[in-house]
């Protein structure tokens, strides 16, 4: 069963993604974490990434197709990914069908992380990780339990250069112009689901247990 996360930034998909590719045996693939990966590295493909990440605007979509074909390609099985973030676009979202077709594999659920604008805000600049095992914590919701350490590795925690309330804005209108049309393009498949994305850590990956049963 392949997965898609979808949602406004802030909305929990990669808290959630990372909790259910743990415990569930899901290969996690977050093109935004790639990326990063890609930044921390210096590549030129981190260069040329980090010039639209750091304004908020997507990434073009033929750099994005190219990075998840390259993922795919030594994967031995196409059928137990949880995709993060990605697709963005409508032709991003048709360029994966057509990726998974050639390995006769599919998208069988999109689980979308519905929750109100006013909520991202607070739940993006309070957020802050973990630069090593990439633990996601809230400073208001859900603290480290020593001063700004990550839980499990000890290392300083760190906030995303992206995750500041100018930088969010636009990542919000991005989305709404952008991503927003992917909801129609899935109900149309019949593949959507909803998930209530305002609910604790706890409820939310409930909901999204139970719609894998
Ligand atoms: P995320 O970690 O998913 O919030 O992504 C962080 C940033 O990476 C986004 O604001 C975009 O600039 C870029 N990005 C991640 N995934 C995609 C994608 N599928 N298409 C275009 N840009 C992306």
């Amino acid at each position: 069963m392949n997965l898609i996360f979808l949602g406004f930034p802030g909305s929990g998909k990669g808290t959630q993604a990372k909790l259910l590719a743990s415990r569930n045996a899901f290969v996690h693939i977050s093109t935004g974490d790639l990326f990063r990966e890609e930044i921390k590295n210096g590549s030129d493909l981190g260069k040329l990434v980090n010039s639209y990440i750091e304004k908020g605007n997507l990434v073009p979509d033929d750099i994005v197709i190219a990075v998840i074909e390259n993922k795919i390609k030594d994967m031995e099985n196409v059928d137990k990914i949880l995709f993060d973030g990605f697709p963005r676009t409508v032709e991003q979202a048709e360029a994966l069908d057509n990726l998974l077709e050639k390995y006769s594999s599919k998208i069988d659920k999109v689980l979308f992380f519905e929750i109100s604008e006013n909520e991202i805000i607070d739940r993006i600049v309070y957020r802050i990780n973990c630069p090593k095992c990439g633990k996601i914590y809230n400073l208001k919701t859900n603290p480290p339990k020593n001063d700004e350490t990550c839980d499990i590795c000890g290392v300083k925690l760190v906030q995303r250069k992206d995750d500041n309330e100018e930088v969010v804005l636009n990542r919000i209108k991005v989305y709404k112009e952008q991503t927003s049309p992917l909801i129609s393009y899935y109900r149309t498949q019949g593949v959507f689901y909803l998930i209530d994305a305002s609910k604790s850590q706890e409820e939310v990956y409930n909901q999204i247990l139970s719609y894998l049963n």
